[in-house]
């Protein structure tokens, strides 16, 4: 399997999604999307969730850095499209949980998902404000007790990536993080139209229509000039 070491952070290179879906299956290990930002703020914790399960080329910064080791091949895989294949791959045999967004969007997303997949075996969803640690262990006991094949994290980073690690002590599965995919689904933020993301722009378009994302958009600015002074 190729994979490369990325500020200490294991990446790997997929030649399609259904390699990396097959997996993550096999392995019963998680998914984390890797981008700039994420690479940039690698600190120990996450750097050894990275190593422990699969990193793939979520963003941009993230196939530049896998094209500059040597995986010519290296492609960008959204993860906003990707938990959507791994629904339609796997929906038939395995059960799913969902957490993250705002009540109504999490509420949307779960009713959508049953029309667009009639029989989905989803076993529970809850919101992705979670208030104390009352709220984050019943979710864990939850987790624990229904025993989903997949568990889908929508809260943004690393704020997900650090409630997954603690669900995996508890019950192992297929989980994934998956920032603001939960509200492009659910029709609340729309995506890039098809132009921007076939021309690698969707974080142009998406700076366009949120200004204020400008500080974290900096990230890949930052990470391409480290790419090419040979710091990563
Ligand atoms: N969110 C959440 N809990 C929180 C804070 C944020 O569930 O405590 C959700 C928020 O509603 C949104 C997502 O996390 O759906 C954040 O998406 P963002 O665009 O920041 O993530 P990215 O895709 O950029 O990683």
């Amino acid at each position: 399997m190729n994979s490369v070491y990325i500020n200490g952070g294991k990446t790997y290179c997929f030649s399609s999604r259904e390699e990396l879906i097959d997996l993550a299956f096999a392995g019963k290990k998680s998914l984390i999307a890797v981008n700039a930002e994420k690479i940039l703020h690698t600190t120990d914790k996450t750097r050894d969730l990275f190593i422990r399960n699969i990193g793939f080329s979520d963003g941009i910064g993230a196939v530049w850095a896998l094209k500059k080791k040597g995986f010519k091949n290296a492609i960008k895989i959204p993860g906003c499209e990707l938990w959507l294949d791994i629904i339609g791959a796997s929906w038939h045999d395995k059960t799913f949980y969902l957490v993250g967004a705002r009540q109504e969007v999490i509420e949307k997303t779960v009713a959508t998902l049953q029309s667009e997949f009639p029989g989905i075996r989803i076993v529970n969803y809850r919101n992705g404000y979670l208030r104390n640690g009352l709220e984050y262990q019943d979710l864990i006991n939850d987790i624990v007790l229904r025993k989903p094949d997949v568990v889908f994290v929508a809260m943004g980073s690393p704020r997900q990536e650090e409630l997954i690690a603690q669900m995996q002590e508890a019950h192992t599965a297929v989980y994934m993080g998956l920032g603001g995919s939960f509200d492009v689904y659910a029709g609340a933020v729309k995506r890039a139209p098809d132009w921007w993301v076939r021309n690698n722009l969707e974080w142009a378009y998406r700076l366009m229509k949120q200004p204020s994302r400008i500080t974290r958009q900096i990230h890949l600015v930052k990470f391409a000039w480290m790419l090419m002074t040979g710091r990563y």
